[in-house]
């Protein structure tokens, strides 16, 4: 039997399809939730094997821009909790980020990438 049963262009896999994939993959190994893994896994094949092109590419773009959305909130979150004890200058000389303990009083930095100090309060 040969697989061309029809000659429409199939959409195929992408990013979101691998996603459903992994998510199904991390049910496979709980239980009680075969059937998440099941409808996780026909929904990545269904599109797949999708022919219309178009709305796969919308919901991968979706898809892409919310989780896009809530990495670089996640990012934000991760910074504030590092940067907490410290305060950030930026080098007027080069623009490379430089960060000080809080609660120093005035002290001198100097920049790690192009040697410039200057005065700074934290
Ligand atoms: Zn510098």
């Amino acid at each position: 039997m040969k697989w061309n049963w029809n000659n429409k262009r199939r959409y195929g896999n992408d990013n979101f399809n691998y996603l459903l994939l992994a998510i199904a993959l991390v049910f496979a190994f709980s239980r009680n939730s075969w059937l998440v893994t099941l409808g996780l896994t026909a929904y990545a094949m269904y599109r797949a094997l999708s022919t219309d092109i178009t709305r796969r590419q919308q919901e991968a773009y979706m898809v892409n821009s919310f989780l896009a959305k809530w990495i670089r909130k996640l990012k934000i979150a991760i910074d504030r909790i590092r940067y907490r004890n410290k305060v950030v200058f930026t080098c007027p000389n080069c623009g490379q980020k430089l960060s000080v303990p809080k609660g120093k009083g005035t002290v001198r930095v100097t920049c790690k990438r192009c040697g410039k100090m200057f005065d700074g309060r934290t």
